[in-house]
């Protein structure tokens, strides 16, 4: 039985179960997190995190993928100890999240000694450890293929090529996003259907949705709960929508959400989306979307089945 990796080492896939493949546990502004950190409480985010994943677990979530990377202030060993008090098992990754910049490391080396970085994480272990990234993380978002997103891409690429290990793109469909992602994805080789498009349910665009459905790659219907992208009243009809079309799956539900968020000041959090957690899922998406329509079958393909073709990839 092939496996994947985890922050308590390689589980078989069918060990995986129930999953929600776009959760943080921790999310922080690197490098403001290292240079600063005094402004932060690493008991209070642990107390979060673990509070997070007991109650995914008390849910029947089994594994989340937390695609925390370099600029999200991963870190590995955090993952681990919550994952070891919790039982939830989690499946960290390797990569850039970053909508434009580079910093000057990267920016003065090329796409390939990049994609060596990231292999090291897959190969050897993250940040010391002997815990093995299991997939790859990179974004393109509004600012599109600038010099230092498209080298994070194609060292995405190739570093998936050399080890086979999937890829997560972070996208932003109101620019259709999504389409040049598989474009440079495709230039490089990569297969498809390794191929992860997340944030594609921030659009009810169906047209812009099929189109890249039609180039072959997954795609993330992943942040339930954050109304200033799309309101989950357009959500569900666009995932119904698709299913009735034939896509359970391609698809994978879940809600971005974290645990502990430092990007704006947690009152304006709570304020601007209520929803925005990693529970919200199975208490609220699924009931609504079982009512819509969705059949077991269809859940079972959204939150089991797809996550493990796509990390057996
Ligand atoms: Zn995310």
């Amino acid at each position: 039985m092939p496996s994947v990796e985890t922050v308590r080492g390689p589980v078989d896939l069918d060990e995986l179960g129930t999953t929600l493949v776009h959760e943080h546990l921790r999310l922080r502004s690197s490098p403001v997190d290292t240079e600063f950190p005094h402004l932060y409480d690493g008991d209070d985010a642990y107390r979060r995190a673990t509070g997070v994943a007991s109650a995914l677990v008390g849910q029947g979530v089994k594994t989340i993928c937390d695609p925390s990377c370099m600029y999200h202030g991963r870190d590995i060993r955090f993952l681990a100890r919550v994952s070891e008090e919790t039982g939830l098992q989690v499946v960290p990754c390797t990569g850039i999240y970053t909508y434009s910049q580079l910093p000057q490391y990267f920016a003065n080396r090329d796409a390939d000694h990049m994609a060596e970085v990231f292999a090291h994480d897959i190969e050897v272990g993250i940040q010391g450890t002997d815990i093995k990234a299991a997939f790859l993380k990179c974004a393109v978002d509004e600012p599109g293929l600038t010099d230092g997103v498209e080298k994070v891409l194609r060292a995405c690429a190739r570093a998936s090529k050399r080890t086979g290990r999937p890829i997560m793109a972070h996208s932003h469909p109101d620019t259709r996003r999504g389409l040049e992602i598989m474009d440079v994805l495709d230039e490089e080789g990569v297969d498809p259907a390794k191929v992860q498009v997340a944030h594609t349910g921030d659009t009810d665009d169906l047209g812009y949705i099929e189109e890249l459905l039609a180039r072959g790659p997954f795609i993330g219907m992943d942040r339930y709960g954050t109304e200033i992208f799309l309101p989950d009243d357009k959500r569900d009809p666009t995932i119904l929508a698709l299913l009735e079309r034939g896509y359970a799956d391609r698809m994978f539900l879940s809600a971005d959400a974290c645990a502990e968020f430092d990007w704006f000041p947690p009152e304006l959090v709570e304020q601007m989306a209520p929803n925005w957690k990693s529970t919200y899922v199975f208490d609220g998406v699924v009931p609504r979307l079982r009512e819509g329509g969705m059949t077991d079958d269809q859940l079972e393909q959204m939150t089991v089945a797809n996550v493990k073709r796509w990390l057996g990839s």
